[in-house]
C-alpha cells in the first residue's frame, strides 16, 4: 500500500518537474532570464532542480536563431555531451562553456552586454575619488585595471592600482593585441587597457569604467561602438593646481609635467560626449551613473 502510495507520489513529482522544467524552457526562449546567470547559478546546488537538471543542449537552443548545428558545435569544442545538465558539468567543462556562453551574448544579445565608460580628464581633478564613489554604490559599475610601465608607488597594489609590467612586456601586450588603447601619458611611461578582462566584464553585463587620458579615449570612442566617453573638469584651472599641490604624491617636476599636460587636455574636452564638473564627488558620481544608464547609444541596442 505505501509502496504504491511512493509510486504514485513519485510518478507526479516527476510530471510537476517536466512542467516545470517546459516552464523555465519557455521563459528562457522569451529571453526573460540572463542566460549567463542562469548558466553560472546552475553551479550552486542550492539552486532550483529544475534549472540545475535542464539539459545544456536545450539551454543553448533557447537563443533565438542559435539551432542545432550550432549547438553540436559548441558542444564538440568544449567537449560536452547533449545530453549533460547544467547543474552536472565537470570543472573544467563549466569552465570552457562559460566562456563559450559569454562570447554568444556579443552577437545574440548586445543589448544586455554592459556600458563600456571613458573617463578622462586632467591630473589631479579626483577621477579616482568619484570612480570608487560609484563603484562602491552600484555593483554593476566596475573598474577596469590598466597595464603601466609606470614604477610602483608605496601603497599600490599589484593588479588592484595597475598591471606594473615592464617596457619589453608591455610592447609584448601591444604586438599580441591585447590592449584595447594605450598610450604614453605625461611623455614618460606607457599606460594601456587590458582588452580581455573588459571584454568578459561587458559580456557578463556589467558596466565598465575605464580611467585613462585624452588620447586613450579617442582611440575608446573610435574602436568601441556604443562606448561612452565623459570630461571631468575642474571647477576651475586654480582648483586644480591647488588640489595637485595638495595631494602632495608628486615630485616638483612631476607637478610641473603634469599640470602642462593638464591644460593641454582641457582644451580638447569638447571632443568628449560629456563634460561633468567634479564640483562635489556625489553630484559628479551621480551624473556619470545617470548619463551611463540613460544615454545608451540607440546603435548598441540594434545589430
Ligand atoms: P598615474 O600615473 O597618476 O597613476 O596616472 C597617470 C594618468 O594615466 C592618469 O591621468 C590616467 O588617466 C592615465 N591612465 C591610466 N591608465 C591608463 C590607460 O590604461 N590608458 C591610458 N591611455 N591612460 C591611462
Amino acid at each position: 500500500m505505501t509502496k504504491d502510495f511512493d509510486a504514485v507520489a513519485a510518478s507526479r513529482r516527476g510530471v510537476e518537474m517536466r512542467r516545470l522544467r517546459a516552464e523555465f524552457k519557455k521563459q528562457l526562449r522569451a529571453g526573460e532570464h540572463r542566460l549567463i546567470t542562469v548558466f553560472d547559478d546552475a553551479e550552486d546546488p542550492r539552486t532550483d532542480p529544475v534549472v540545475r537538471g535542464l539539459r545544456v543542449e536545450w539551454f543553448l537552443r533557447s537563443i533565438p536563431g542559435f539551432g542545432a548545428t550550432k549547438t553540436r558545435a559548441v558542444l564538440d569544442r568544449v567537449g560536452v555531451s547533449p545530453t549533460a545538465t547544467l547543474g552536472g558539468l565537470r570543472v573544467r567543462q563549466r569552465a570552457a562553456l562559460r566562456g563559450e556562453v559569454l562570447a554568444l551574448y556579443r552577437r545574440y544579445f548586445p543589448h544586455q552586454r554592459g556600458r563600456l565608460i571613458v573617463l578622462a580628464g586632467p591630473s589631479g581633478v579626483g577621477k579616482g575619488t568619484v570612480v570608487s564613489w560609484i563603484t562602491s554604490r552600484f555593483p554593476h559599475f566596475v573598474v577596469s585595471v590598466s597595464a603601466t610601465t609606470r614604477p610602483r608607488r608605496p601603497g599600490e597594489r599589484e593588479g588592484e592600482h595597475y598591471y606594473f609590467v615592464s617596457p619589453a612586456e608591455f610592447q609584448a601586450l601591444i604586438a599580441r593585441g591585447d590592449l584595447l588603447e594605450w598610450a604614453v601619458v605625461h611623455g614618460e611611461h606607457r599606460y594601456g587597457t587590458p582588452r580581455g578582462p573588459v571584454e568578459a566584464l561587458l559580456d557578463e553585463g556589467r558596466n565598465v569604467i575605464l580611467e585613462i587620458d585624452v588620447q586613450g579615449a579617442k582611440q575608446v570612442k573610435r574602436a568601441v561602438k556604443g562606448a561612452l566617453t565623459i570630461f571631468i573638469a575642474p571647477p576651475s584651472f586654480e582648483a586644480l593646481e591647488d588640489r595637485l599641490s595638495a595631494r602632495g604624491t608628486e615630485s616638483e617636476p612631476e607637478r610641473k609635467r603634469r599640470l602642462v599636460t593638464a591644460e593641454r587636455e582641457l582644451r580638447r574636452q569638447k571632443e568628449f560626449d560629456y563634460v561633468v564638473v567634479n564640483d562635489s564627488v556625489e553630484r559628479a558620481g551621480q551624473s556619470i551613473v545617470d548619463l551611463a544608464l540613460a544615454s545608451r547609444d540607440p546603435q548598441a541596442t540594434k545589430e
